[in-house]
Formats: C-alpha cells, structure tokens, sequence
C-alpha cells in the first residue's frame, strides 16, 4: 500500500518534470517556415530605431528608408584596421579585438568598403545595373535602403594593405570564417544559402551583432536573415503592418531554388551622377504560396507536450486502479 502511494508520487513528479523541462527550451527552428521568399520590394523595416541596430534587418524586402543615417560612426583605421571607412562605435571595440587576434595570427585585416549612406548606394547599385543588367546585379549587390553597409555595421573585409575582397581560400578569409563569430561578427550570406539569403555567396561580407546574438546565431546553423525575421523582425512581409511577434504569416515553402552561384565582380566606381531605380522590381520573386496552418505543433503546443501529458494521464489512471485493488478486501 505505501509502496504503491510512492510509485504514484514519483510518477506525478516525473510527469511534472517533463512536462516542463521542453516548455522551457523554445524550438531554435520555429520561424524557419515563415521566412518570407526573395521577392523584391520596398517595406519599411521594424524595428529600426538606432538603438535596435542588432536586430535591424534588411534584405530584398525590407528597407531602412533614404533618412537612415547611424548617429555614431567612427574611423575604422583606429581598430588597426587598414582602408579606411567608417563603422558605429557599437562595433568598435569588437572590431579592435577581433583584429589584434588576426594580426596576432599572421592574418591582419583591411577593409575595402564599410559604411554607405544611401545616396552612395544607390549610385553603386545602379552602376551595377547599368553594367550587368538590374537582374544579375539584384544578386550581389542591394537597392538603396536595403543595404547592410547602410546599417553601419558592416565590413568588406580584405588583406591588410590591399583592397582585394578576401575569399575562403585566402589565409585571412579562412581565418574570418573560423573566427570571426567569436568576435560579433558573422558572414551575411553563406556560400549555397542564397534562396534563404537572397544574395550570393560573399565571404568577405561581415556584419556586427555583439558576442552574444552572433554566438546565439552561429550555433543555430541559420543565416543571418532566418534569425532575425524569426525572432525580431516584427513587420508583416506582404503588408508592412506592424505586428506583435517575429514571423508572422508562415507562408508554406520559402523560395524556389537558387540561381547557379556566381562570384560578384570586383567593384566598380560608383557613376558619377546616379540614375533612377530600374522599373520592373515586382517583377523578381515567385508568386506568394498561401497562408499555411503553423507546422509543428498538436492543439497549437509542442509534440513533446502532448505526448507528456497523455502519458502522464495514463499511469495516473493505472495507478489509481491498481490502488483500489489493493484495498479491495480480498475474498479468496
Ligand atoms: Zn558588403
């Protein structure tokens, strides 16, 4: 009879126990699914305040708008990086780390392009267009508003003492690619992830989180882009409305499949008097899949919950019985 009140209670208690342990670790690939596909257009992204920069995303959707101009931007030759440009003082400190590491490694840091304001990118990217084409020059370089290099917290990465853009066969792209997370910085768009980053593979392209977001990233496995717009973009992406939580509209598949990859050229000189945008821009992406019922949950919670909790009810139930057997008089 005790023994079996024991049973009964460590068996609620263990039930207890599992049916709060998996509510208490967030699924890291929840927001996968809801990640918008490569469709061009011109949503205001939130948020975007200046204090948000971490979470700041842009990409062929979303835009910092023309006035966006970070208020703190410093020199980037006093972290001892070479090539001049400027980067915000957030990023600072890091950067001065992460290249006293480099050099310290052999691998010393230049830089061959950081912050651009909008006027200047949208003379870069419409001298791309004009010398490529608008849709070949769509995959490696961005419209003005939409560019990270906007953002201030951005470096094309390059050998000290050169302006070559580095690559991963390189001593110091491979050591940017093995360290630079370490330091708050993570490579934007990944060589093979272009239908979840938009834009082909660049290994010199790095941009600042903070130690911890870019740890937290890092080991998700995600790109940049499916971190943020699952867990801190809060715009819908077909409406531009305001909306309380990240990932909204889970929109069934994501994007069709990538464009053969191809290296970006070097770049060129910015055309001396821009141009307009090229018309056409809705024309890009592939029509939007219909809204889709959020994958992965039972009765809107986590499978291991469910499965907790049934099984929580069933030796509960056994257990009750057998109890009352054990009272029961026995009349042999
Ligand atoms: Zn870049």
């Amino acid at each position: 009879m005790l023994r079996t009140a024991r049973a009964l209670t460590a068996s609620l208690a263990l039930g207890v126990a599992l049916l709060i342990v998996p509510a208490a670790s967030p699924s890291p690939a929840i927001g996968v699914g809801s990640l918008p596909e490569c469709r061009l257009d011109d949503i205001l992204t939130i948020p975007r305040g200046y204090d948000d920069w971490s979470h700041t995303l842009v990409d062929w959707i979303l835009s910092v708008g023309p006035g966006y101009k970070p208020p703190d931007l410093v020199s980037i030759s006093r972290a001892g990086v070479t090539g001049g440009g400027q980067i915000r003082k957030v990023a600072f400190d890091d950067l001065e780390a992460m290249a006293g590491a480099a050099r310290a490694d052999g691998t010393p840091l230049g830089n061959v392009s950081a912050y651009r304001s909008y006027r200047t990118q949208k003379a870069l990217f419409n001298s791309y267009a004009k010398g490529y084409g608008f849709d070949r020059a769509i995959n490696f370089s961005a419209r003005p508003g939409h560019s990270e290099h906007q953002l201030g917290l951005v470096i094309d990465f390059a050998a000290a003492g050169t302006s070559k853009f580095v690559s991963e066969t390189t001593p110091t792209g491979r050591w940017l690619a093995k360290n630079a997370w370490k330091f708050g910085w993570l490579m934007s768009y990944p060589r093979g992830k272009q239908d979840r980053t938009c834009y082909s593979y660049e290994p010199w392209h790095y941009r600042y989180f903070g130690r911890d977001l870019a740890a937290e990233i890092h080991d998700s496995g995600l790109t940049t882009r499916e971190y943020l717009w699952s867990h801190y973009t809060t715009v819908d992406p077909k409406t531009g409305e305001h909306v309380s939580t990240a990932s909204p509209a889970p929109s069934g598949s994501t994007a069709a499949s990538p464009p053969p990859g191809e290296i970006p050229p070097a770049p060129a000189a910015p055309a001396a008097a821009p141009t307009t945008t090229p018309s056409g821009t809705d024309s890009m992406g592939a029509p939007i899949s219909p809204p889709a019922a959020p994958a992965g949950t039972w009765f809107g919670l986590e499978p291991p919950i469910v499965l907790t909790a049934a099984l929580l009810v069933l030796v509960s139930i056994g257990l009750v019985v057998s109890l009352r057997r054990a009272r029961r008089p026995r009349r042999r």
